[in-house]
């Protein structure tokens, strides 16, 4: 419910808050349609000995869940890795061969993905070596190095298990199926539930809730929900329960951080996260929900847990991840500022006022470091969270939220010089205030996404969380996305000092306009509806802006040299439709009103136009950047005196996207290979 993804570009402009060294090399890798970036931990070296020790522990600690992640994703996809990895390591044959060169690319997908489907598309990939190399391959290496215990010590009983789910189309096609009229959960091959109809599910968690419970747990957040003897059980992730050995590492990781702990509130937190992963108990897990949220004073924080619900189509269960991080103390002051200024602008949002909060309460925003990424943050990350996810625990406790600048930073390092904005920009004036203000405005948009949007706003008494069902994820964020954006465009921000002038604000527009109507239609494959999240939401926002500013020519698509681009004639007409749209999903949200919402990502989020489509593919792939971009993690490397106490952590840059998976592989997977 609560991160932001990058858009497909983000801006030509070299100023950085972070000063980059100047020769740091961003760029790692690059294969199928996905770029692996390097990040910078600034500052890493000015913390203490005692905040280093807790980044170590806590990046260690979010490592270790990296195999939980890919079990979720598919029964399968544990086999198959392990089963593509002992090929890579121990193939004897010709390396430099074609069908090889391809397995390594899939291999490396698989790591991307940290599964065989497509991170954000949610397809599962095609391959493009054949099955009978694959087979031969498999068949040549020591039968010792390849996961066999499951598959009774039997290459062949492995092989036929796991070629289909590699080969066969139509099996596990899809990790997260929305499509409208199918049953979501038979046809998802997520690993969130097995033997049970999506029916089957909404009986057993219906049975459970309380209409009247103005605190509800987070129903099915950490378990698997499966048939066992034709009964219907849960399978909770928890020491002693599913997925226990790699989180007794967890909890290791996490006694050994309570020890150096910056204060006792933080200490409290580790505690009580170690107890929810000890005892499963999902009021465990909102105690330490609220704890973690009013521990706003530390520097060092992390997210470690069952957390986003993306990849379960009802959203429920929760995928494995974590973000260790430490407050930027210079950009804070920027969320700050917004911060202490929620309430004005809850009171002034364009939103009915029976939707509005009287009180806003504890918006705490925080511009963050990253230092380590792990399971569902990795490769692929967010540039912002905004946390807990459980609505009753932010209205009474608040949430937090945090814009990731280190990473947004090495995404528009990265980006410099690739072309993307000649070709797609209509003309050198919005091209150079994007240029000028678009990495500013961008980040902006992103704090006031994450510490007012999902913030903002209030449910009718008696609406339920999971009223708009597998329409809340898109609302949701089209909310969080709305707001920000009607703000960036308020004269308040140049008054606060957030932004310089009035012109900054258009950067953003402008490019939410052309990645909603146009870009970000790289990222899907030809004839495929928008699936994601975050997709829907801004095709959604930026078409039914279009259709409704149609008359008025508001923004246009023109043609120039049979090239479509988006030109905006009015920026103050189109900050009024933005308002307007605003009003609207905000009272959807709040009556959960089902149809409503239904009506809205039907017709203007989901559908793509072919022409379109398929000229902007042909115009991206001329430029050769890739639609998809992650990040290999530095390693941290504790340097230890005679006695073995830690007397300094270093942090290095210098690990391949290739060596960092392997070295992952062996370091942190202490899952069995089928769960
Ligand atoms: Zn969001």
């Amino acid at each position: 419910m609560a991160t932001s993804m990058i858009t497909a570009c983000s801006g030509n402009n070299g100023q950085s808050v972070n000063c980059p060294a100047d020769n740091f090399e961003y760029k790692v890798d690059k294969f199928a349609d996905l770029e692996i970036l390097r990040y910078q931990v600034p500052d890493f070296e000015s913390l203490s000995l005692n905040q280093k020790k807790l980044i170590y522990f806590l990046s260690q600690a979010a490592l270790e869940g990296r195999d939980i992640l890919y079990d979720q994703n598919n029964k399968y996809n544990l086999a198959i890795r392990r089963t593509l990895e002992a090929v890579y390591l121990n193939y004897e044959g010709p390396r430099d061969e074609k069908e090889f060169q391809e397995m390594v690319v899939y291999l490396k997908r698989v790591w991307f993905s940290n599964g065989i489907h497509h991170h954000y598309a949610t397809d599962k990939f095609e391959p493009t070596f054949s099955q009978s190399f694959f087979e031969k391959a498999v068949r040549s290496i020591p039968a010792e190095k390849l996961p066999l215990k499951p598959f009774n010590n039997n290459v062949e009983n492995l092989l036929q298990k796991i070629t289909p789910v590699i080969f066969d189309k139509n099996l596990y096609a899809k990790r997260v199926n929305q499509a409208e009229g199918a049953d979501l959960i038979k046809t998802s091959a997520n690993n969130y539930y097995e033997g049970v109809s999506e029916k089957e599910v909404d009986d057993f968690y219906n049975k459970m809730r309380d209409p009247n419970d103005t605190t509800p747990i987070s129903y099915g957040l950490n378990s698997k929900l499966m048939k066992e003897n034709g009964k219907i059980v849960e399978k909770v992730w928890k020491v002693g329960g599913m997925y226990s050995d790699a989180i007794e590492k967890i909890v290791g990781w996490l006694e050994k951080a309570a020890e150096v702990a910056e204060n006792d509130e933080q200490k409290s937190v580790i505690h009580s996260l170690i107890d929810f992963y000890e005892t499963g108990d999902l009021l465990t897990f909102d105690e330490y929900s609220i704890l973690w949220v009013e521990d706003t004073e530390s520097r060092v924080d992390f997210v470690n847990g069952f957390i986003e619900t993306y990849g379960d189509p009802l959203g429920m269960k929760a995928s494995w991840e974590s973000v260790v991080n430490f407050k930027n103390l210079e950009a804070t002051k920027r969320t700050i500022t917004i911060s202490e200024n929620a309430q004005w602008f809850e009171d002034h949002s364009p939103v009915d006022p029976r939707f509005k909060k009287d009180s806003v309460n504890g918006v705490t925003a925080k511009v963050i470091t990253a230092a380590m990424l792990g399971g569902d943050c990795h490769p692929a990350t967010p540039i912002g969270i905004n946390l807990p996810n459980a609505n009753w625990i932010r209205q009474m406790h608040g949430s937090k939220s945090v814009t990731i600048e280190n990473i947004t930073s090495a995404y528009d390092q990265a980006a410099q010089g690739n072309g993307f904005s000649e070709e797609f920009v209509w003309n050198d004036e919005e091209r150079e205030r994007i240029k000028k203000y678009g990495f500013q405005s961008d980040n902006l948009h992103t704090d006031l996404h994450e510490c007012l949007g999902h913030g903002s706003g209030q449910m009718l008494p008696g609406v339920s969380q999971d009223t708009l069902k597998a329409y809340g994820a898109t609302i949701e964020e089209a909310r969080a996305d709305l707001f920000g954006l009607y703000y960036a465009a308020d004269e308040k921000m140049v008054e606060l000092g957030l932004l310089p002038n009035m012109e900054a604000y258009k950067a953003e527009y402008y490019k939410y306009m052309m990645n909603g109507l146009l870009t970000q239609l790289t990222r899907i494959e030809l004839g495929n509806n928008i699936e994601e999240a975050h997709m829907r939401n801004r095709q959604l926002i930026a078409k039914w802006v279009f259709e409704h500013g149609k008359e008025d020519k508001v923004v246009e698509l023109k043609k120039r040299d049979g090239k479509t681009f988006v030109v905006i004639n009015d920026y103050e007409a189109m900050r009024g439709l933005i308002g307007q749209l605003l009003a609207e999903i905000q009272r959807i949200k709040s009556e959960g009103d089902f149809e409503g919402a239904k009506k809205l990502v039907e017709t203007y989020a989901v559908k793509v136009d072919l022409d379109i489509h398929k000229e902007i593919r042909e115009r991206y792939a001329a430029l050769n950047i890739a639609p998809y971009k992650g990040f290999v993690n530095p390693t941290y490397e504790p340097i230890m005196d005679k006695e073995g106490n830690i007397i300094d952590v270093k942090v290095k840059y210098e690990e391949t996207f290739e060596q960092q998976m392997l070295r992952y592989a062996k370091e942190y997977s202490s899952l069995p290979t089928m769960n």
